[in-house]
């Protein structure tokens, strides 16, 4: 999800609808050359709510949205974090039921897929996506609004997949604030620290994407783990309230977490707003500096795929490799490549679960 503000339900579809999300765009086929054996993890997707909305088949190729699982073997994605998002309107009493719908959701679509769909819990799990050319689908709560003071739900949810959860989707609740509060001081409550570390002790990445900044720097001092901005830019290339002012990006790197390149063109360049306004040398630009400031460790990729409007290059989950093209063109050789595309997931994933 996209929005850093607090958009009620029908403001928020209309803004997904303004942005090109359930548009078809007219475009050009674009061919995609498939580079054998880079196969890579996305941080973030939000395919499971998007699917439902469309009332499309995850296994059938549409070109609806953004993934299904015929375009993720095309853009050679073989593992995904897959977010469980709640609604403005669902808050506080639907917040539960909401989430456990959505989870039933995917276990459904793995019980449902012969094999093809994998519920991720380890990075074996991971590696085995890749080897039998199944789908990895990591379950990912983007919110905690679904957990409560006495972290019950928590580990019910662990019990069935929970390995990866965001502290807010840019609201306020009772762990901490999200990105475009009033209140910019407030970062993490004590439910909030006690949250990261209940998490660090049952293997479930903290992921600091939506938070605000005063929450960024408690988590950081809270986690005994690396952390991640699972879908979050430099703000240095972009100054939009999602993304990572540099000292954020340099105490990111110290923890040995990461960040996702996030595709939503808003995030990529200030203002855009057509598909067109966005190019992959600007993509490139925020890798660039990245790379620059803390070097190629902690750079990966998190696309927002069906939760916000994407480059023209990369109009759904089957063209992931024009980035990674994108990226040769620029200098970046097969080991940076590889980390950026995968190595560096596995890396922290392996320090996080147990
Ligand atoms: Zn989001």
């Amino acid at each position: 999800m996209i929005c850093a503000d607090r958009p009620r339900l029908s403001v928020l579809i209309l803004d997904r609808g303004d942005i090109g999300l359930h548009r078809r765009i007219e475009r050009e086929e674009v061919n995609v050359s498939s580079d054998a054996g880079m196969w890579m993890i996305d941080g973030h997707s939000d395919w499971l709510l998007d699917i439902a909305d469309t009332k499309r088949s995850f296994f059938e190729r549409s070109d609806i949205g953004h993934v299904d699982l015929p375009r993720l073997k095309e853009g050679q994605i073989s593992a995904m974090m897959c977010a469980v998002f709640i609604r403005n309107d669902d808050l506080p009493h639907h917040a539960l039921i909401q989430t456990l719908r959505m989870v039933d959701r995917l276990r459904k679509i793995v019980e449902q897929s012969d094999g093809q769909v994998r519920l991720v819990e380890t990075v074996d799990d991971i590696e085995k996506s890749y080897q039998e050319g199944s789908f990895g689908a990591v379950l990912h709560y983007e919110g905690a609004e679904a957990i409560d003071p006495e972290f019950t739900i928590l580990r019910l949810s662990y019990a069935l997949g929970l390995r990866s959860i965001g502290l807010t989707w840019s609201r306020s609740n009772i762990f901490c604030e999200g990105v475009g509060e009033q209140n910019r001081e407030r970062g993490l409550t004590y439910l909030g620290k006690e949250l990261v570390r209940r998490c660090n002790q049952m293997g479930i990445l903290v992921d600091v994407s939506h938070l605000n900044v005063a929450g960024f720097w408690d988590v950081l001092e809270t986690t005994k783990v690396p952390i991640v901005a699972s879908h979050s830019n430099a703000r240095a290339i972009c100054n939009h309230e999602r993304n990572l002012y540099d000292d954020q990006i340099r105490a990111l790197a110290r923890n040995g977490g990461l960040m996702g390149i996030n595709f939503a063109r808003q995030f990529l360049v200030e203002g855009a707003k057509e598909a067109s306004d966005v190019s992959l040398d600007q993509m490139v630009d925020h890798v660039d500096h990245i790379v620059n400031l803390v070097g190629i460790d902690h750079v990966a990729l998190g696309s927002d795929y069906d939760g916000a409007g994407m480059p023209e290059a990369l109009y759904d989950a089957s063209q992931t490799p024009v980035l990674i093209q994108a990226l040769r063109d620029r200098g970046y050789d097969d080991a940076a490549i590889q980390k950026f595309g995968r190595d560096n997931w596995l890396r922290v994933l392996k320090q996080v679960w147990k």
